[in-house]
C-alpha cells in the first residue's frame, strides 16, 4: 500500500495507471476508520483495478462551532486497516496544499443543498462539493463509493457529477450498523454509556417508522409527530430535524407515496447523529 502526501506526486501516480489501462475506484473519507468506512472500500476493491481512498477531514465543510478541531483522527490505527481492505493508494494532504493562502473557488449544488443538513449547516455541502470535485481532479477515478447514511451528501454528489459532466460512476453503499442498529459513524466516539443508549433512538425511529407505514399510516405528519415525542422522551437528545422528504429532491412530503427518504439529525450529547431509511409504500 502506497502513502502519498503531495497532490502532484498524486495526479502522476493516477496519470500512470489510466496510462496502463487500469480501472480506478475511490472512497474519500475523513478518517477513523469503523466497518462502515471498511465496506465501501471492499466494494470499491471488488469494482475495479485500483482501489485509492483519501484521508482528510476538510476544514471548509465545518461550520464554525462544529467540530472539526476535535473530530477524531487515528492514522496509526486507520492505516493498518485500509491495508487490511485491500486498498492500493492512500492518500493523504495537507490542509495547506489542498487551501493554500490564495484560495478562492469554491463549488456550489444549489437545490438540494437547501434541505435537511442545510439548514442547520450552511456551507456544509459547498465545503463538501468543493474538496470532492478537487479529489476527483486529482484522482480521476472511474467509480467512487459514498455511503448512504450520509443521504444527501450522495444526493448532492449525484447531482454535481450528473451537472457538470464528470465521467465518474458513483455508487450509494448500505448503511453499517452497530449489533442493535445504531448507524456506525466516527462521531459515536463522543456518546458517553448513558449517551450510547439514548443514541440507539435513531434507529428506533426509523423502525417505528416503518410499523407505522406498515399497518396503512400514509401522513407523513403523523409519523413525524410521533417520533419527535418518542425521541425527546429519551435523556440528552436535541432534535435538529425529523423529515420526510422525496428522496430525490429532498422536498417535504405530506403524504406518503411509492418511497418517500425518513431522514433524522440529533444532537446526543456533543455528537451531532444522522440516520435515514426509504420508506416503500406497497
Ligand atoms: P466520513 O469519513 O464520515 O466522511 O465518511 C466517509 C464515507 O463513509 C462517506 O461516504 C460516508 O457516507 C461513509 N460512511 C460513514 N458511515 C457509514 C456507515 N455507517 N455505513 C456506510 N457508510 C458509511
Amino acid at each position: 500500500m502506497e502513502i502519498v502526501q503531495r497532490i502532484k506526486e498524486m495526479q502522476a501516480l493516477s496519470n500512470s495507471f489510466k496510462k496502463e489501462g487500469k480501472k480506478i475506484a475511490f472512497v474519500p473519507t475523513m478518517g477513523y476508520f469503523h466497518k462502515g468506512h471498511l465496506s465501501l472500500m471492499q466494494r470499491g476493491k471488488n469494482l475495479a483495478d485500483v482501489l485509492i481512498i483519501s484521508i482528510f477531514v476538510n476544514p471548509i465543510q465545518f461550520g464554525p462551532q462544529e467540530d472539526f478541531k476535535n473530530y477524531p483522527r487515528d492514522l496509526k490505527r486507520d492505516l493498518p486497516l485500509a491495508q487490511s481492505a485491500g486498498v492500493d493508494v492512500v492518500f493523504i494532504p495537507e490542509a495547506e496544499e489542498v487551501y493554500p493562502p490564495n484560495y478562492q473557488s469554491y463549488l456550489e449544488v444549489t437545490q438540494v443543498t437547501q434541505h435537511l443538513c442545510g439548514i442547520s449547516r450552511s456551507g456544509h455541502f459547498r465545503g463538501v462539493t468543493t474538496i470532492v470535485a478537487k479529489l476527483f481532479n486529482i484522482i480521476k477515478p472511474d467509480i467512487a463509493l459514498f455511503g448512504l447514511k450520509d443521504y444527501q451528501q450522495y444526493v448532492v454528489i449525484k447531482c454535481m457529477v450528473n451537472d457538470l459532466n464528470y465521467d465518474i460512476d458513483i455508487i450509494g453503499c448500505p448503511t453499517i450498523r452497530e449489533p442493535d442498529g445504531l448507524a456506525m459513524s466516527s462521531r459515536n466516539t463522543y456518546l458517553t454509556i448513558e449517551q450510547r443508549k439514548s443514541a440507539l433512538c435513531l434507529y428506533k425511529s426509523l423502525k417505528l417508522a416503518e410499523k407505522l407505514v406498515k399497518n396503512g399510516q400514509r401522513d407523513a405528519k403523523a409519523i413525524i409527530e410521533k417520533i419527535v415525542s418518542y425521541i425527546k422522551s429519551r435523556p440528552y437528545t436535541q432534535i435538529d430535524y425529523v423529515k420526510i422528504c422525496n428522496p430525490e429532491t429532498l422536498k417535504d412530503l405530506d403524504y406518503l407515496k411509492d418511497k418517500a427518504l425518513l431522514a433524522l439529525a440529533v444532537n446526543v450529547g456533543r455528537a451531532r447523529l444522522i440516520d435515514n431509511t426509504i420508506l416503500e409504500v406497497c
